[in-house]
C-alpha cells in the first residue's frame, strides 16, 4: 500500500468546483490584491475563532513578526519560546531584533515547560510565544496569569492548531494577539503561502494592517516604514471555501488520530496524550520510538509517509549554534528531535490505511 504523508490532491478534488469558481471569478475581476474577497476572509476567520479583528498576511511567519512589532518588541528585548517548534517562532523574534529565549518542553505534552519558564524570566523579559503544537494547545490559564505577574506580551503561535480548543475555547483568543499560517500542509492550507494575525484589540489590529502594507493609512499616507505582508486575494478566496469545511476536516483528523491511538495500544510506542480540557486538532500524529532513523527507513520501504518535526531541537540549529547549548540545557526538547516520527495524518486516511500503518510499525518494532 502507499499512503503519503500528506495528501492536498484528494482534497482538492472533493471541492474542486467551488474552489476553481472562487478562482476564476478573481480572474474575471482582476482581483489580485486587497478587496473584498479579503474582507470577507477575515470576517469569516474571526468569526470562526470568536474573536474581534482578523488581519491576512503572507505567511505564518510574517504574522509573528507583525505581532512582535506592533507589540513594541525590539533590540534587546527577551522573547520565550519552546526549544521544539518550526524556526519561524524563534526567527522572527530575531527578526525583529530581539533575542529568543528558549524553554525546554513538556515530556507529556511536547509543549513550552510551564514549570521552566520562570527562571528565565529577566528584567528585559517582554513577551512570551506558546505554541500549540502539533494541534494541542498550551494550557493558556498558566501562560496568561504568568503573563500578568511579569507584565509580558502573549503572542499564541496557532500554526498548527486551528480551531484546537482550551477550557471550550479557541486557540488564538487568549493572547494580547495571534498567529496562524495557511501554509499548504497546515490545517487550513491555502494554494500558496498565507497568514493572518487575530486579536480583540483594535488598535493592535489597525496597527497590523498598517505595518504589513508598506505603513500606510490610505493611499500614499506612510506613517512608519513598513512591510509588504498582504493577504493574496486568490489565497483569501481558496481559503473562504476550505473555512467552510475546516470543521468537517477537523473532525475527521480526531477520529482518525484517536484511531491510531486505539491500534497503537499493544504496540511499543508512546502515543499522544489528549488531556480532558483539551481538544487536540492533529495537525501532526507523532509517536515516540526508539530506534527511530531505522523504523523510518523500515516503513518508507512499506510505502508509508513518514516525516520528522523536527530532527533538530531550535537551540541545535546552525543559527543558535554560538549560544553555545549543550543536550543537558533542553534535555527534553533534544531527547525528543531523536525520538518523534510523524505518521500519516489527514482527514481522508481511510481506517484500513491506518490499519497498515500500525501493523507495519508494529512489524518494524518486532
Ligand atoms: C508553519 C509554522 C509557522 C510559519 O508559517 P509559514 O506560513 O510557513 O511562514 C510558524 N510556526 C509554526 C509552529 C509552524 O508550524
Amino acid at each position: 500500500m502507499n499512503i503519503p504523508f500528506v495528501d492536498l490532491k484528494n482534497q482538492y478534488h472533493s471541492i474542486k468546483e467551488e474552489v476553481n469558481n472562487a478562482i476564476f471569478s478573481c480572474l474575471e475581476n482582476t482581483s489580485f490584491v486587497g478587496g473584498k474577497t479579503i474582507q470577507k476572509f477575515e470576517t469569516e476567520f474571526a468569526e470562526f475563532l470568536s474573536i474581534k479583528y482578523c488581519v491576512g498576511c503572507a505567511n505564518g511567519t510574517d504574522a509573528i513578526e507583525l505581532a512582535l512589532k506592533v507589540a513594541n518588541i525590539g533590540k534587546g528585548d527577551e522573547v520565550i519560546v519552546p526549544a521544539y517548534s518550526w524556526i519561524s517562532t524563534s526567527e522572527a523574534v530575531s527578526t525583529v531584533g530581539a533575542n529568543p529565549v528558549f524553554v525546554d518542553i513538556h515530556p507529556e505534552y511536547y509543549t513550552i515547560d510551564f514549570s521552566k519558564i520562570e527562571e528565565k524570566i529577566t528584567s528585559r523579559t517582554k513577551a512570551i510565544i506558546p505554541v500549540h503544537f502539533y494541534g494541542l494547545p498550551v494550557d493558556m490559564d498558566s501562560i496568561i496569569q504568568l503573563a500578568k505577574k511579569y507584565n509580558l506580551v502573549v503572542i499564541e503561535d496557532c500554526a498548527q492548531a486551528h480551531g484546537a480548543e482550551y477550557k471550550g475555547k479557541k486557540v488564538g483568543t487568549f493572547g494580547d494577539l495571534a498567529c496562524f499560517s495557511f501554509y499548504p500542509g497546515k490545517n487550513l492550507g491555502a494554494y500558496g503561502d498565507a497568514g493572518a494575525v487575530v486579536t480583540n484589540n483594535k488598535d493592535l489590529a489597525e496597527k497590523v494592517r498598517m505595518i504589513a502594507n508598506h505603513g500606510q493609512i490610505g493611499k500614499h499616507n506612510h506613517i512608519v516604514e513598513g512591510r509588504n505582508s498582504r493577504l493574496d486575494t486568490l489565497q483569501a478566496a481558496i481559503l473562504s471555501v476550505k473555512l467552510r469545511y475546516l470543521d468537517k476536516w477537523t473532525n475527521q483528523r480526531i477520529i482518525n488520530g484517536n484511531l491510531y491511538i486505539k491500534k497503537l495500544k499493544n504496540v511499543d510506542v508512546i502515543t499522544p496524550i489528549l488531556p480532558n480540557n483539551m481538544k487536540h486538532v492533529f495537525h501532526i500524529f507523532a509517536v515516540q520510538v526508539n530506534n527511530r532513523d531505522n523504523i523510518m527507513k523500515g516503513l518508507k520501504e512499506k510505502g508509508i509517509g513518514v516525516a520528522l518535526h523536527y530532527p533538530v531541537a531550535l537551540p541545535f540549529l546552525k543559527p543558535y549554534l554560538h549560544l553555545e547549548f549543550t543536550a543537558n540545557d533542553y534535555p527534553v526538547a533534544h531527547a525528543f528531535s531523536q525520538k518523534l516520527l510523524s505518521l500519516p495524518m489527514y482527514p481522508e486516511l481511510t481506517e484500513e490505511e491506518i490499519e497498515y500503518v500500525c501493523q507495519s510499525l508494529k512489524e518494524e518494532l518486532e
